[in-house]
């Protein structure tokens, strides 16, 4: 059956998520003064968000909708229809706050203002920052009109959206988007596969999923009976347990596969 439809992930697929990150709380971190490590302080505040981020009882919901902790450093909790969301907007504030604070502390910084000014200082700094891969449109721009393609992000929506109106150029690509915040389900369950199986309108084997993270998109994608493409830029280790179909380095070799199958 030929393929009709390709189904993006978003962040480090289409976008460059991990740059705007790691640059990000380089900026912030370089505001804590010139006598810190600038790395030293990014690592002990990764550190702190993490163990603070699951420490609290919306641990499992983020874990399941797909929304990291370093995400929750700078997003908005604003949108979202399930009560877990009013949970997270109002636990934010402190959160941020709380993660600068603990990591300063931990290099024997106390300094609370200057935690809360970091804190937000990592938010404007991602902000300014909607990196996409060079590669991205010009891929896009490819596939338009010969497939459908649908986007497929795990995050809560009001962030997602967020980053979307970042790249305002990349949205009129998609037939469809589909949030996993506002479908309720994140990827790998199968139900938001369906879903958006659903809005193509198409089985199982006539779609491809392209995506970076193994354990969401591929193992998602597979468990859905799509053609399954990791995107592996980084060299990240492969898993035994999850074989995708396809492996490329760089977004330009879908084109050929696409047109293979
Ligand atoms: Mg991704």
């Amino acid at each position: 059956m030929p393929i009709t439809a390709v189904l993006f992930d978003l962040d480090d697929t289409l976008l460059w998520d991990e740059r705007s990150v790691e640059e990000a709380f380089r900026a912030a971190c370089e505001a804590a003064g010139e006598t810190v490590d600038p790395q030293e302080l990014e690592a002990a505040v990764r550190r702190e968000a993490r163990g603070l981020y699951e420490s609290y009882e919306t641990f499992p919901f983020t874990k399941m909708i797909g929304i990291n902790p370093f995400e929750a450093l700078w997003a908005n909790f604003t949108a979202g229809e399930q009560q877990e969301f009013r949970q997270l907007e109002q636990l934010a504030p402190g959160y941020r706050k709380e993660s600068w604070r603990r990591g300063l502390a931990s290099l024997g910084i106390h300094d609370e203002a200057l935690a809360e000014r970091l804190a937000a200082k990592f938010g404007e700094e991602r902000r300014s920052r909607p990196y996409m891969y060079e590669e991205t449109l010009q891929v896009l721009d490819e596939l338009r009109g010969k497939v459908k393609l649908l986007l497929l992000t795990n995050g809560c929506p009001a962030l997602q959206q967020e980053k979307l109106d970042g790249v305002p150029e990349l949205i009129p690509y998609f037939d469809h988007v589909v949030i996993s915040g506002s479908f309720g389900k994140g990827k790998p369950d199968k139900a938001i596969f369906g879903h958006a199986l659903e809005l193509l309108d198409i089985a199982p084997e006539q779609g491809i999923m392209v995506g970076d993270k193994l354990t969401t998109d591929i193992l998602g994608g597979l468990s859905a009976g799509l053609t399954t493409v990791w995107i592996n830029r980084t060299d990240k280790a492969p898993d035994p347990e999850i074989q995708p179909d396809y492996r490329i380095g760089h977004l330009s070799e879908l084109l050929p596969l696409v047109q293979s199958l």
